[in-house]
């Protein structure tokens, strides 16, 4: 059997054209041809982050700038804001850094909202708070500017934002926001390979890391800018997925930002109404459903409709499409369907197609 396409929530299905790209022959990472190279990507990069920083390129996935930003903006203690499976992880990986932290817990399916986040803060003991915008293993969606409002009340707390699973495909302004660190992998949205992060800081976060004793080397948020100035990165990088970064970004901005954001709306509706029709509910609490994938309840929730999904992805991969059976402790009694990256209502009707004949034979 061929090539089964990918519609997990990441790594999601590569383009012929992005893997060409990737493909580009190698260069050196200190030569005018790599500064030239980053010095392309940097507006586009700036641009669709709405920032006007640095946008930094880590070769890591985002799990490196996720501990990084701990371990260069933590010294008091962090609140790790806790909604499934990757914003819970977060809570664990600071502790493995050695840092005080405190968990805000909501039920998975849940949102963060900016209440809960008040109340903690106002007890002065915090510097830093860890945010999951798109929470990928429960498809929840946290109001990021709800929470992001409350900077301006403490405006010495690091609001570091994890927007792995919807930068690229929902509008996100990093000055105008006022955030601190905003992150994301190219395996999610991007639709790149596996490898590299996206990451940007404000000067407050890059003042506070000049700050701390025990930063480390590899994801030092100071080396980053110091070599950003000079249109590198502090080590050799994946050049490779720069190359494919590069073409990527041009696609992005020839499609055009706003109809990029209209496409993942679109698609994304597609999957819920896939949904709907054969009598499935939604996991997330409503109103806080992710645009980029969709959670379908399968059990984990009362109400709408239980089937075996093993079987049925057994079923959509043998007609060429990978879908996702649940994350975590949800493993099964949801499943998950991405639409983020290059798909269009096209593509994902095609998915829909198989899904519908994989659904008559269960
Ligand atoms: C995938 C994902 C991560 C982890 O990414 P890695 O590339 O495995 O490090 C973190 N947060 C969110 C929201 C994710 O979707």
């Amino acid at each position: 059997m061929g090539h089964v396409k990918l519609h997990i929530p990441g790594p999601v299905e590569v383009s012929e054209r992005t893997f060409r790209a990737f493909c580009t022959p190698m260069i050196g990472h200190r030569g005018q041809g790599f500064k030239d190279l980053y010095a392309k990507v940097q507006p586009q990069l700036q641009q669709l982050l709405g920032t006007r920083q640095r946008v930094f390129l880590s070769t890591s996935s985002a799990w490196g700038v996720m501990e990084g930003a701990i371990r260069n903006l933590v010294r008091k203690k962090v609140l790790n804001c806790m909604c499934g499976a990757f914003s819970d992880k977060w809570f664990d990986v600071s502790k493995r850094c050695g840092k005080e932290a405190e968990p805000l817990q909501v039920p998975w399916g849940s949102p963060i909202r900016a209440e809960a986040i008040d109340r903690k803060l106002a007890t002065g003991q915090f510097d830093a708070i860890t945010f999951i915008h798109n929470e990928t293993s429960t498809g929840v969606m946290s109001p990021l500017e709800e929470v992001a409002a409350l900077k301006r009340k403490y405006p010495d707390v690091m609001f570091i934002v994890d927007t792995v699973s919807s930068m690229t495909a929902v509008p996100l302004a990093f000055d105008a926001l006022g955030i601190d660190v905003m992150l994301a992998g190219s395996q999610k949205a991007f639709a790149l390979p596996p490898g590299l992060t996206v990451f940007v800081c404000s000067q407050a976060a890059l003042a506070k890391a000049a700050a701390a004793p025990d930063r480390g080397y590899y994801f030092d948020f100071v080396e980053f800018q110091k070599n950003a100035e000079q249109n590198m990165t502090p080590s050799t990088p994946s050049i490779a997925h720069v190359f494919a970064l590069s073409d990527k970004l041009d696609e992005m901005f020839a499609e055009g930002l706003e109809n990029r954001y209209a496409r993942h709306r679109r698609t994304n509706q597609m999957t819920r109404d896939w949904a709907a029709k054969h009598g499935f509910t939604l996991f997330p609490e409503p109103g806080f459903e992710s645009l980029t994938l969709t959670c379908i309840n399968n059990g984990a929730k009362p109400g709408g409709r239980v089937v075996d999904v093993p079987k049925l992805q057994k079923l959509v991969k043998d007609r060429g499409f990978l879908i996702d059976g649940g994350y975590g402790k949800i493993k099964g009694t949801t499943f998950r369907i991405s639409n983020m990256g290059d798909e269009t209502p096209e593509t994902m009707s095609r998915l829909f197609a198989a899904m519908d004949e994989a659904m008559k034979e269960l």
